[in-house]
């Protein structure tokens, strides 16, 4: 599982004045400031909390070194419904508990959240992104990124990047979903889509003359690409079974239910694009605010993605390992590095260590 001596902090921050519960994991400083959005959630209870802020906040960091951005990766967690309409308190005190870490952790909005709960974040501190007005929604990036990584897949699987003979099964038509399908749409590419939420496949059919199909049978439609923008763990022992496909990149984070179900893909020749590579597109956006970029800025840097997922792909083929492995090492030697040359350059006294406060 998750040993938190993997992580440099994880903290529990309360405040009884309105009922705030959060908590604040810092994976890695060692590429830059930790990133991470707040997930207002209601979990049962701290543990699955913590559980989840510690595994959010390690993909953080591996998003951010695969892609080259100098951060380091975090996550906020706060427990209670996202549905309470007595959003300042909780959010000012969130931003307290931000304010706090005095720099090394930078928020933004996750599920349950919104610009303008962060706006009540930066009435406390400054250490926020997201706001109403600053880079804006970060789904057409992402899109694009995850058409980018896509194509990389084409071009290592058909030793072609024309999807314009390819059909491509989408599950999930919401932001990402939506504006993938338009990529994929403009492109050539057959579209096969499903949502839970009809009117959202229905928009796809009528703008991108996409096929709709139920959800249940998303999965064992056949087709040449399965692109998950909708849920994360939807690469299960269920799903695994039913699957025609050939290749398996999309936007949803977490998309492997366990790490043994991509070694499952890896056997039966299913290529899987590791997920937190192919979607950093919000992340990317996000430099529109953290770094100063324009948005030519980042679409530029979105485009690397091709490059970087075929690398990727070249590399752990010729290895023989599969692609979600091979990035996680990548990823892992890369933080090490950087913590190493911190901790040199500080005389071998690095500050890393867990803590918790509440
Ligand atoms: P969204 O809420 O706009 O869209 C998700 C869609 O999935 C919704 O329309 C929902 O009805 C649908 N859905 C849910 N369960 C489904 C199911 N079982 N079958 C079919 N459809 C289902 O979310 P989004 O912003 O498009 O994000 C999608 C995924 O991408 C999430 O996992 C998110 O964490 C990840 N992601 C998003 C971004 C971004 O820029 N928005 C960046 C990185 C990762």
């Amino acid at each position: 599982m998750y040993a938190e001596a993997e992580h440099e902090r994880i903290i529990l921050w309360t405040d009884a004045s309105c009922n705030y519960r959060g908590i604040i994991a810092i994976h890695s400083t060692a590429l830059g400031t930790a990133v991470g959005g707040t997930r207002f959630w209601n979990y049962a209870n701290d543990e699955e909390a913590s559980l989840d802020a510690l595994r959010l906040s390690r993909g953080m960091s591996y998003k951010t070194a695969m892609a080259g951005l100098p951060f380091g990766g975090g996550k906020a967690v706060i427990i209670g419904d996202n549905k309470t309409t007595d959003r300042e308190q909780i959010f000012r005190a969130h931003g307290r508990f931000v304010e706090s870490l005095k720099g090394r952790f930078i928020t933004a909005e996750d599920i349950g959240t919104t610009p303008s709960d962060m706006e009540y974040v930066a009435l406390e501190t400054k250490h926020v992104a997201g706001l109403p007005g600053g880079s804006g929604d970060p789904s057409p990036v992402t899109a694009r990124g995850v058409f980018r990584a896509m194509l990389a897949c084409a071009h290592h699987r058909w030793s072609t990047t024309d999807l314009s003979r390819r059909t491509v099964a989408l599950q999930g038509c919401g932001n990402t979903g939506y504006n993938l399908a338009k990529e994929l749409h403009q492109a050539g590419a057959n579209l096969l889509v499903s949502d839970i939420d009809s009117q959202k496949a229905a928009r796809l059919v009528h703008e991108f003359d996409a096929q709709a199909v139920a959800p249940e049978e998303i999965f064992s439609t056949p087709a040449d690409i399965l692109a998950p923008c909708a849920l994360g763990g939807i690469i299960n022992d269920d799903s695994i079974e039913q699957l025609q496909v050939e290749i398996v990149v999309g936007s949803a984070n977490n998309q492997l239910l366990e790490s043994r179900h991509g070694d499952l893909l890896h056997q039966k020749g299913i290529l899987y694009a590791p997920d937190y590579v192919a979607n950093v597109g919000g992340v990317i956006n996000g430099c529109r605010e953290l770094l100063g970029w324009d948005r030519a800025d980042a679409m530029a840097k979105v485009q690397e993605l091709y490059d970087t997922m075929l690398d990727l792909l070249n590399q752990s083929h010729a290895e023989g390992t599969p692609p979600f492995r091979k990035a996680d090492h990548v990823a892992e030697q890369r933080i090490q590095a950087a913590r190493e040359k911190s901790d040199a350059e500080k005389g071998g006294h690095g500050d890393a260590g867990t803590s918790s406060e509440g």
